[in-house]
């Protein structure tokens, strides 16, 4: 049930990464292995460049995670900054902590920021956008999809926004690509950042996507390699690996997306017919109300499909993850990345939760390899916890 967290490798994607394990070669030797090694990485990066949309596979750099991604652009404002003599970064304040700490750090080197106020079900309030753009931001960064609670933004339109005031636009797409069909070229971004172990592929690898000519810097220097933005000695298998979950990825994502789906929506009514007082975070709390009055008039795409964040007042959501844990289901609370800070969500924080229910609140996110059974499990055994865990609360009535 934390799929957001991390995914398994796919069969298909673990058996290339056994057999590449096989091929040692340094990517960037000359010789006939080295040659290969090269040939496997242009292939991988096709498989990229096709599943996010980008107009050729030059625009993708592979990194080793989507946190380096972000890295790489917020390192590249400190010089662009300069040139373009503008300093103000715009954000959001539900951002994971790969952008949120990246424009913390540009802080320290004199910029600006400003982290931006979101609905109560996460989108971006366009007010506090449009008043953002008139003051010329240098580059505005915001998330396709919200890893705790699912909120996919109109990206489209809040790149154009930033362009028009001469700004340069990030999306973190780390929880979107693989989730919900993406593309880079019809949405005019500048930099989008990207990883593999989200996508059913391994840990230790991600892309970058930068628009030709969108000025970018490397944040790692040394050798040449990925033409000259990002040094250091080809990680080929796990390259090979993430084109492969890269190409299963675009072939299944509308079926996956659907399936999967059905069966977050089924643990979400199963939760709240079970738990009295429990609700939803995020735009999945409307879009479920309508689609079980049979009204699908839910505009498409307002969540991602798998992702499912409920508070249950009452009960602590640390016990409940524990408790959970002893049955062998595994959920979150937060973000994991921010899992061991007993600080109560940003993201929850910031769409209008208290901070006590913010911290009731458990994330449900679930993938491919998630059963039917397993959410029935997960209906039974959620109940009762909450139920004892009320029982001991001395706040609970
Ligand atoms: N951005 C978002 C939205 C994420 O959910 C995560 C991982 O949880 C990351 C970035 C970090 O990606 P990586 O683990 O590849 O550094």
């Amino acid at each position: 049930m934390d799929y957001n967290s991390t995914t398994p490798l796919l069969p298909k994607v673990q058996e290339v990464y056994i057999k590449e394990l096989n091929f040692y070669t340094n990517a960037s030797s000359l010789y006939e292995g080295g040659r290969l090694g090269a040939k496997k990485i242009e292939k991988a990066r096709k498989q990229v460049a096709s599943l996010v949309g980008a107009h050729q596979p030059k625009e993708i750099v592979f990194t080793a995670s989507g946190t380096e991604s972000t890295n790489t652009i917020f390192n590249t404002m400190i010089f662009e900054g300069k040139k373009r003599n503008r300093n103000l970064i715009v954000t959001t304040k539900i951002e994971h902590p790969a952008v949120i700490q990246s424009v913390k750090r540009l802080k320290s080197f004199g910029f600006e920021c400003e982290y931006l106020p979101v609905t109560s079900e996460g989108f971006v309030n366009i007010e506090s956008y449009e008043t953002a753009m008139n003051k010329k931001p240098l580059l505005v960064s915001i998330m396709t999809a919200n890893n705790e609670i699912g909120t996919i933004m109109n990206i489209k339109n809040l790149c154009q926004k930033a362009h028009a005031a001469g700004a340069l636009f990030h999306t973190d797409a780390v929880q979107a690509v693989g989730k919900i069909p993406f593309n880079a070229k019809e949405m005019g971004i500048d930099y989008a950042s990207f990883s593999a172990h989200k996508i059913y592929g391994p840990k230790g690898v991600g892309a970058l996507y930068i628009k030709e000519k969108s000025p970018i810097q490397p944040l790692l220097c040394g050798g040449e390699q990925e033409f000259n933005l990002r040094a250091g000695t080809y990680n080929v298998v796990g390259i090979v690996a993430f084109g492969v979950a890269a190409e299963e990825a675009l072939l299944n994502v509308k079926a996956n997306s659907d399936t999967i789906k059905k069966l977050r929506n089924r643990l979400a009514n199963g939760l709240l017919k079970a738990i009295p007082n429990s609700t939803i975070n995020g735009p999945l709390s409307t879009s479920l109300n309508q689609l079980n009055k049979k009204n699908n008039a839910s505009p498409a795409l307002r969540e991602l499909p798998n992702t499912l964040n409920v508070s249950f007042p009452g009960a602590e959501g640390e016990s409940i993850l524990l408790h959970l844990d002893l049955l062998g289901i595994s959920v979150s609370t937060g973000s994991a990345c921010a899992s061991a800070s007993l600080d109560a969500s940003h993201v929850l924080v910031a769409i209008g939760l208290d901070p006590a229910l913010a911290h009731s609140s458990i994330r449900f996110s679930i993938g491919m390899f998630t059963t039917e059974k397993e959410i029935d499990f997960v209906v039974r055994k959620v109940p009762v916890i909450i139920d004892q865990l009320r029982k001991m609360s001395p706040f609970y009535t």
